[in-house]
């Protein structure tokens, strides 16, 4: 592949490609960050049919296909799953901008849900941080609440 023309010089393209869009999060998604928004607090989904509970709500049971219908509260605290501390810096999708290294993003457990929930933890000393520790969600300032995955500022080890 050429990188020079006939004069030396290096042929480019210019462009702007501003592209701001809006997506549906759906009926639940919206709940979900409803939830946290006015309340400071989880809500999952529990299949009537094997009893799974998810975070956040969905509307098909994975496993046994049931419609999902039953919202249910559920505790800001949880257990880590897995975790990686991150040294590599990259664009956080969530904001668009570089987020500053190191951080650790985490799977957690929250207590009353079956699947996993992701996030960052606000730990990054290895010596720190175990598979097996308990953490709370550590939300955004009451005024700051947008009704998104950023108003849980990340989740903090407890015990
Ligand atoms: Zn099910």
């Amino acid at each position: 592949m050429p990188t020079e023309n006939a004069q030396g010089e290096l042929l480019k393209v210019t462009f702007t490609h501003p592209m701001p869009y809006d997506w549906s999060i759906g009926l639940y998604g919206s709940r979900f960050f409803q939830e946290i928004k006015e309340n400071r607090r989880f809500i999952g989904i529990r299949c009537h049919g094997c009893g799974l509970v998810y975070v956040p709500p969905r509307r098909v049971c994975g496993p046994c296909f049931t419609e999902l219908t039953e919202l249910v509260p559920l505790s800001d605290t949880g257990v880590i799953t897995a975790f990686s501390v991150v040294n590599y810096p990259f664009i956080d999708p969530n904001t668009g901008a570089q987020r500053p290294i190191p951080y650790t993003y985490g799977y957690i457990r929250l207590d009353g849900a079956d699947n996993i929930f992701s996030h960052i933890i606000n730990e990054t000393d290895l010596n720190r941080i175990r598979v097996g520790m308990k953490v709370r969600a550590v939300f955004r300032e009451t005024e700051k609440m947008e009704g998104n995955i950023q108003d849980i500022r990340h989740f903090q080890i407890i015990g």
